[in-house]
């Protein structure tokens, strides 16, 4: 289906932060799939991981137990606020999870009418039905029937609207601690306290769709940690599998309370390939020098963006983001500029609100970082240089 804006340009084989055409042409990966290969493409780790698992068992179905999601539920339950995991194989069917899980909490509870779950503009949860609707992206949402029910959308950071908005039927708050696909927008650590807050007084669960930000993106393992607040539910994926397709439904007892047996399911989620590359991902990810790389490259980025920003006003908006999630607001169409990009052999991901993203992989070194910049900077001088033309 013609669904993709797909870039005139196809890779043959990946190392590190490298893609490579099939003419050998090299070019610097800042966009790692999405912030998905973590790790940089073909990691050896990760490689070996999936290689092991592929000579000794593929699949076997959720009927039996499947030893490696103990110990990758167990490795996430460890390191976060969670108490339970579902595992999917991508980032909205780890959302589709959260929302079911938390309209389930409720009808549990003997409050089924608490069924609103409340989402704000810019945001970006996925592509099934729920996800959509959580989102509320017109662009998304029309053409595919009516509106599901129980969807408010409020704009990004009106608290005052939030608090209006919350009452006996809000089942439900979701948002992205860093806004990714809406253009790396962080939400303060005041806002993630007061929706807190808010869903503690109202009975409502808070949902974190760390699908893009969580997993080391931003230094820390996940972007709420930041603000010390943490999530009822959270959906992860992306990162999760360095670029094996898996993603998890992250929840407390309490709020799983309700997903009973024969209450959700699914074929592949979680099956021994994913779970096999999930759990060294997740280790890898996990170790204090990834996240400490995360920090210093990503400070180093910022500095230079911004450096690059007072020299190119007529180019550069603004600099923002958290971590590695790094979000460029442009004057010329951000589309254009990633094609001037590629020009210069660099790969940077588009994002709402005409930024740029910068989401490379955790493990980019100092001296690509240098790299990456000297690139990013040629791209402006083109710019400036097409713009004046
Ligand atoms: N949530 C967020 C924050 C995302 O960035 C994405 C994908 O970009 C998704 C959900 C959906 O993930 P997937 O494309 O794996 O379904």
């Amino acid at each position: 289906m013609g669904v993709y804006n797909r870039a005139p340009l196809a890779f043959e084989r990946g190392e590190g932060a490298r893609l490579f055409t099939a003419d050998g042409t090299a070019y610097l990966d800042c966009v790692a799939g999405i912030a998905t290969t973590a790790l940089g493409h073909c990691n050896p780790v990760l490689v070996n991981a999936l290689k092991a698992q592929a000579d000794k068992l593929w699949h076997v179905s959720n009927i039996y137990r499947i030893p490696g999601q103990d110990e990758l539920a167990d490795k996430l339950t460890a390191q976060s606020f969670a108490d339970v995991v579902f595992f999917t194989n991508s980032g909205t069917e780890a959302v589709e999870c959260a929302l079911k899980t938390a309209r389930k909490h409720h009808s549990h509870n003997g409050n089924p009418e608490k069924i609103d779950i409340i989402g704000f503009d810019g945001s970006f949860h996925g592509r099934t039905y729920a996800a959509v609707n959580a989102a509320g992206n017109p662009a998304y949402v029309e053409g595919f029937g009516p509106k599901l029910p129980g969807y408010i959308q409020l704009k990004f950071g009106d608290m005052e609207a939030l608090k209006a908005a919350m009452g006996p039927t809000t089942a439900a708050i979701i948002i992205e601690p860093v806004q990714g696909e809406g253009g790396a927008r962080a939400a303060s650590d005041e806002m993630l306290r007061q929706m807190r807050a808010l869903c503690d007084e109202h009975g409502a669960l808070l949902i974190f769709d760390e699908v893009q930000s969580g997993m080391g993106r931003t230094g820390k393992l996940w972007a709420h940690e930041w603000s010390g607040v943490t999530p009822d539910i959270m959906a992860i994926a992306k990162a999760l599998g360095g670029g094996f397709p898996i993603g998890a439904c992250l929840a407390t007892a309490k709020a799983a309370d309700g997903m009973t047996v024969g209450a959700h399911g699914s074929t592949f989620g979680g099956n021994p390939l994913a779970m096999a590359v999930g759990i060294a991902a997740f280790d890898e990810i996990a170790k204090p020098e990834t996240l400490a790389n995360v920090i210093d490259v990503a400070g180093y980025l910022g500095q230079q963006l911004q450096g690059l920003k007072d020299r190119f006003p007529d180019v550069i908006v603004d600099v923002r983001g958290k971590g590695m999630l790094i979000g460029v607001k442009l004057i010329p169409n951000n589309r254009d500029f990633m094609a001037l990009a590629r020009e210069h052999n660099l790969l940077v991901a588009g994002g709402g609100d005409n930024c740029v993203r910068l989401l490379p992989p955790l493990n980019l070194t100092l001296d690509e970082a240098r790299e990456a910049i000297e690139k990013f900077e040629q791209t402006c001088e083109t710019a400036r240089a097409k713009a004046a033309a």
